[in-house]
Formats: structure tokens, C-alpha cells, sequence
């Protein structure tokens, strides 16, 4: 099968049901996903918006989000007082298939500051997981953050999500996650993460 199926068969059953079994017997590629689709159409506990600081919606995923709440979500956003680049605020899913969306904010990628762009993208990531556990949410599905129209090339911020799921799914505070799906839309993110998901979540 192609690295694609073989990690989409945890995503669907991810995106199937919200409640996720124990994870102290699962091996951490169970707790893996990977899907190319429309992350408005899932059924998990979380979907992460690639946001901006205002939280008052824009275009890209953001706008598709927004579309797909509803009003709702955006008068819920009125309320938080937009978020700092690199952090993440919890709402609920309103008309979504999923339950709640963590809106964190990616860093504009500058070429120039390249380490601090990462460490913005790694926080982004490392932020949300943590807000998600905080919560007590067992399911949660990421968009590519910053590869779109803030420039963070794909390959490069595949690595740095890849990284930092894992990094955070060994952890103590990592432990409750059940599963955690990366959801791509274009081939150059699809690429990357073909790249990308082997090298740290290797097929056993
Ligand atoms: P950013 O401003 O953080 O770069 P964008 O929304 O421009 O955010 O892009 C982030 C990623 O979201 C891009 O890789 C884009 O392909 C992807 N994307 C756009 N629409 C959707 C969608 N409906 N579902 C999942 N991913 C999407």
C-alpha cells in the first residue's frame, strides 16, 4: 500500500468515533494518522485551524472552517481577543462534524529568521496538543499550518510537525491523546508528509 493508505486507516477510524481507547498497550503508530481531504468534513474531538491573530476568520482553511461552523464560531471568536503567534485557543465546533476547533496561529515564514520560524511552528503544534489534553480531548486533526499563504515551505514544516507530535505523544502529558491525524489537501503537502511521517513514526 502506499504510505498514504497505510497511515489513513487509523485516521478513519480516528475520524469515526471521538472516544479513544487506552493508549498504554497501543504502539505510537496507532496513534498516528495521516489523510488528504477537506479537514471540515471529520468526526474527531478537535480540528486545528490555521488561524491569523485577529480569530476573525480569513481565506485558506480558515475560511472553509468558518463556512462550515457557521456564524456561530465566529461570534464565539469575537469573545477571546485574537491570539499571539505561536498559541492556541480552544472553541467549540458549532455546526462542525467535530466537537471543537483549537485555533493556534503560525508564523509568517521568514527565510531570513528561519530558526524562529521553526520554534513559532513548534510551539503552534506543542500549544495545541497540550490544550487539547488540558481538555480532556482524545482525537485531534491538524491542518498544515503556515504552508499556505504564510509560505512555510511543506517540507520543512512536515518535519516540524512530525517532530513535535512525537515529541509530545511520548510525554506524560501526552499519554490520554488517542490519536493524532495530519490532514493534507495539496499534492505538496501530500508529498511531504509521505516523506516526512516515515522518518518518525517508521512502519513497524
Ligand atoms: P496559513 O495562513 O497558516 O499558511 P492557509 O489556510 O493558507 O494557512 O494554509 C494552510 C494549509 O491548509 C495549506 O496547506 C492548505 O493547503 C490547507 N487547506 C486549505 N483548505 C483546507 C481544507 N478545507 N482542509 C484542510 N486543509 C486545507
Amino acid at each position: 500500500p502506499t504510505l498514504t493508505s497505510l497511515y489513513a486507516s487509523g485516521a478513519l477510524r480516528a475520524a469515526a468515533t471521538s472516544t479513544v481507547a487506552a493508549t498504554a498497550s497501543r504502539s505510537i503508530n496507532d496513534r498516528v494518522g495521516l489523510i488528504r481531504g477537506d479537514i471540515t468534513k471529520l468526526r474527531v474531538d478537535a480540528i486545528v485551524n490555521a488561524a491569523n491573530t485577529s480569530l476573525l476568520g480569513g481565506g485558506g482553511v480558515d475560511g472553509a472552517i468558518h463556512r462550515a461552523a457557521g456564524p456561530g464560531l465566529l461570534a464565539e471568536c469575537r469573545t477571546l481577543g485574537g491570539c499571539p503567534t505561536g498559541q492556541a485557543k480552544l472553541t467549540g465546533g458549532h455546526s462542525l462534524p467535530a466537537r471543537h476547533v483549537i485555533h493556534t496561529v503560525g508564523p509568517v515564514y521568514s527565510r531570513g529568521r528561519a530558526g524562529e520560524s521553526e520554534a513559532l511552528l513548534r510551539s503552534c503544534y506543542d500549544t495545541s496538543l497540550r490544550l487539547a489534553a488540558a481538555s480532556g480531548l482524545g482525537s485531534v486533526a491538524f491542518s498544515a499550518i503556515s504552508t499556505g499563504v504564510y509560505g512555510y515551505p511543506s517540507a520543512d514544516a512536515a518535519v516540524v510537525a512530525c517532530r513535535t507530535v512525537r515529541e509530545f505523544l511520548e510525554s506524560d502529558d501526552g499519554q490520554k491523546m488517542g490519536r493524532v491525524v495530519f490532514v493534507t489537501f495539496e499534492q505538496k503537502d501530500v508529498a511531504a508528509y509521505d516523506e516526512a511521517l516515515p522518518k518518525f513514526f517508521p512502519p513497524e
